[in-house]
């Protein structure tokens, strides 16, 4: 039998069994995250102590790469485990996700220097957020209005940054910003900065409080002549859009992760709500053709979700040579997923029946926070345009875009 012996993780065997573990303390988790949320879910206290328990589990840990002693989890692992923490609090597994994304896809093709900084950060219990959405760019955060200014150290940035999820919990940030240099157009202008949490230049303007998500923290942020160094930077010069298309596959299939369990949790509490139930004018309520049949059409569609989350997960996670079709191949499972989780939701609603209404539901968090899946990037329109343009063979960066 050949084994691969890794510097830090051991044999694959021991690989094996320490994603066995991990999988199991995430369940464990999702079950304590889910009694949690009963009570701050109204309240939208952010998930502080669920990100805590996450980081000292180690789930924060598992894309640290093997030569720096982690366990280079997959992009499909990821989407695993976002599952399981999405059945018990939808709010710490799209905070988790974030962190996820920025900390899966950027693994590769970062410099030594700022590589070693972030993983070493990560293996040691860093959390790591992404505040990309400015007040300019709404979800085109790749045409950002947030302005970094050459210094001779480094850059000044300024601007209005809107949902920084987990921007409570996080001790590292990646931080977008244009530059202002008069030779790069927009989107060649947008840079990444990777930056321990700032003690000064960045403050909470606007607390978070959401329809969906509430726990999410995802406050708005002024950066106020914010100073980064030269080598925080994470990509080179004009080439960050193209760094940030061959890894839309990350957040793609991590945030339809998020989603696809909560329609699972979804599904799990309908049928346990149907099972042996009766009332006065029916003996059993799982006897009802309309609540088989509600069933069946919410477990076919989990199953489709998940085939197709699998599928793409691990057979469509290399760009390749045409980076627009890649990245319209990505959207497919995010669309399909965020838009399809929605139906499931509320046919799970409609089977738990009225009680789902109630003050803390637990079906009712799950539909409120569903709604946000499709408002995500790439947002409905944007993952049409995408998938549309690259299956006709019109580029999608082609301008005018639409004529
Ligand atoms: C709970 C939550 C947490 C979030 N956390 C983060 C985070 O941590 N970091 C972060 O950077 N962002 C975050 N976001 C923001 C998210 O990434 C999107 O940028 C945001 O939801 C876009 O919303 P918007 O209102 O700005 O929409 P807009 O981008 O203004 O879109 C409004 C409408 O116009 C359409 N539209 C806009 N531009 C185009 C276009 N170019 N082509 C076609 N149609 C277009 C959209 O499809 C949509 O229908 C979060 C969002 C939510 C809801």
């Amino acid at each position: 039998m050949s084994t691969t012996v890794t510097e830090a993780l051991g044999t694959d065997a021991e690989r094996a069994a320490r994603w066995a573990e991990l999988q199991q303390t995430a369940r464990e988790l999702a079950t304590r995250f889910e009694e949690r949320s009963q009570k701050a879910y109204d309240s939208g206290e952010f998930v502080a102590e669920n990100i805590r328990d996450l980081v000292e589990a180690g789930i924060t840990a598992v894309n640290v790469p093997r030569e720096l002693g982690g366990l280079e989890a997959t992009l499909e692992e990821n989407t695993r485990l976002l599952r399981i923490i999405a059945g018990g609090c939808g709010s710490t597994a799209f905070t988790l996700a974030i962190h996820a994304v920025l900390t899966g896809s950027m693994r590769s093709d970062l410099g030594v220097a700022v590589r070693e900084r972030m993983f070493g950060a990560v293996r040691d219990g860093a959390f790591v957020v992404g505040p990309f959405t400015d007040e300019g760019s709404g979800g085109n955060w790749v045409r950002p209005s947030t302005v970094a200014r050459r210094t001779p150290e480094g850059f000044v940035l300024d601007g209005l940054k809107h949902f920084a999820t987990g921007f409570d919990a996080a001790t590292h940030l990646v931080v977008t910003a244009g530059l202002d240099d008069a030779h790069l157009e927009p989107p060649f202008n947008l840079a990444a900065f990777f930056v321990e949490k700032p003690r000064q230049g960045v403050d909470v303007v606007s607390r978070w409080s959401g329809f969906a998500l509430p726990m999410t923290g995802s406050h708005s942020l002024k950066l106020d002549s914010l100073p980064v160094d030269a080598e925080d930077s994470v990509f080179p010069d004009g080439l960050t859009p193209l760094f940030v298309m061959a890894r839309q596959q990350w957040g793609h299939y991590c945030f339809a992760a998020v989603f696809l369990g909560l329609a699972e949790r979804a599904y799990e509490l309908a049928v346990e709500r149907t099972r042996g139930r009766s009332t006065t004018a029916v003996a059993d309520l799982a006897r009802l053709p309309g609540i088989q049949f509600a069933v069946a059409r919410m477990r076919s569609s989990l199953a489709t979700m998940d085939a197709l989350l699998i599928e793409y997960a691990t057979r469509h996670v290399d760009p390749g040579e045409d980076l627009p079709a890649f990245v319209a191949d990505t959207c497919i499972p995010k669309y399909h997923i965020t838009n399809e989780a929605e139906h499931v939701v509320a046919t799970a609603f409609e089977v738990i029946g009225g009680s789902g209404i109630r003050d803390g539901s637990r079906i009712g968090q799950i539909w409120r926070d569903v709604k946000a899946g499709p408002l995500l990037p790439f947002t409905n329109d944007m993952a049409r345009e995408f998938i549309g343009k690259a299956t006709l063979g019109i580029s999608p960066v082609e301008t005018p875009r639409w004529v």
